[in-house]
């Protein structure tokens, strides 16, 4: 068996060895039946089982209520910041947007081309160190939508509640916590999420939206962003992104294997506390997020001097701890621990960071 490394990547992520090595077993010649899934006709009864199935599971995964749709569509997380606006934002609307990280911040963006958009808070106040408060939310009143990112998978800034905002459908960008542990999916008007950080390979985004907010979408909305065609075609107007949703499919029926989002949430909570543990009790490591909003996904930290970021860079590499550098435009160190990786990946990091600062601290 050739060995796998303890892969920290931000996206595109590490999958569980088990889906990967049943996607091996099945790869040549799947169940019997003589190809491959990424040969099958997406129209195939097969392909429509594997398709059911894996919606289906996430279905039951996150109790998504009956009336909402499950969507798997193509373009990322990204293709959401201008596809929301598109079905959701009357032109003569407002919708408001919280901007906490780089991720919300591009949504506010691309939706500002599409109409008028109110920036109701922004961490920027406490350098992204923290979330605002809704007490502090300046909010429209009947606003079209209030979208804003759970998890913000650069700057390590997570939300632990849920906002309230009454009537007005909630817009989330869940691409790096979803899954992780359980939420209630009822309070949510459209959920939304790029599969390459919890859920399988790049190429495919998951929405799950309310069904009151089909057949909103404005005139000018490309037939393949409107999401009332993606819902009465079961995702397949055109051809789908077949494999991911396969293997996405897979990783849902690991996941269910493994007990679901409530041991997710087991595990997770015992992995980001024995990092972040560990980096609060040197003091060589540090990291400055108020400890209420830091993510369970990823864990930014810095090194006393970043002189030695080059060597324990290095030093991680030669033991199997991959891709541990902080995103290009924040610096540092980043680890991200989404569901694929167990404890031993965390036992195996703090082990490490425990030496490497013996040996330069
Ligand atoms: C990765 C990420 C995105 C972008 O995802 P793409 O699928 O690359 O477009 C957006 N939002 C968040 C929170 C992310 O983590």
């Amino acid at each position: 068996m050739s060995k796998r490394a303890f892969n920290f990547c931000a996206g595109p992520a590490a999958l569980p060895t088990e889906v990967l090595e049943r996607a091996r077993a099945e790869l040549l010649d799947w169940q019997g039946k003589g190809l491959s899934v990424m040969e099958m006709s997406h129209r195939s009864d097969d392909y429509v089982a594997i398709a059911e199935k894996a919606e289906q599971d996430l279905r039951d995964l996150m109790g998504v209520p009956s009336n909402y749709k499950v969507l798997f569509l193509q373009g990322g997380a990204s293709q959401q910041f201008a596809e929301i606006p598109l079905n959701l934002l009357p032109e003569d609307g407002v919708a408001d947007y919280v901007e906490t990280g780089i991720w919300s911040k591009k949504a506010i963006e691309e939706a500002r081309r599409f109409g008028n958009v109110n920036v109701v808070a922004s961490a920027s106040k406490y350098d992204y160190f923290a979330i605002p408060g809704q007490n502090e939310w300046n909010l429209t009143p009947n606003a079209a939508y209030l979208h804003y990112a759970s998890n913000e998978t650069i700057g390590g800034l997570e939300f632990d509640w849920i906002p309230e905002v009454g009537d007005v459908p909630l817009v989330v960008d869940m691409s790096s916590d979803i899954l992780s542990r359980p939420i209630d999916v009822s309070k949510f008007g459209l959920i939304y999420a790029g599969a390459q950080k919890n859920i399988g390979p790049s190429g495919l985004v998951v929405v799950i939206v309310r069904e009151d907010l089909l057949g909103r979408a404005r005139s000018i909305c490309p037939t393949m962003l409107n999401y009332k065609v993606a819902a009465d075609n079961g995702s397949m107007y055109n051809t789908p992104a077949t494999y991911s949703w396969y293997l996405s499919g897979l990783v849902f029926q690991w996941l269910k294997e493994q007990g679901g989002v409530e041991a997710m949430e087991k595990r997770n909570r015992a992995k980001k506390d024995m990092l972040y543990g560990f980096i609060d009790n040197s003091d060589f490591y540090t990291n400055p997020i108020q400890p209420s909003a830091r993510s369970w996904m990823n864990v930014p930290f810095r090194l006393a001097d970043e002189k030695l970021d080059k060597a324990f860079l290095e030093g991680a590499d030669a033991r199997g701890l991959l891709n541990l550098k902080g995103h290009r435009s924040v610096g540092g160190m980043r680890a991200s621990i989404y569901n694929a990786l167990g404890l031993d990946a965390i036992e195996a990091l703090v082990a490490y960071m425990a030496e490497f600062e013996k040996e330069h601290g």
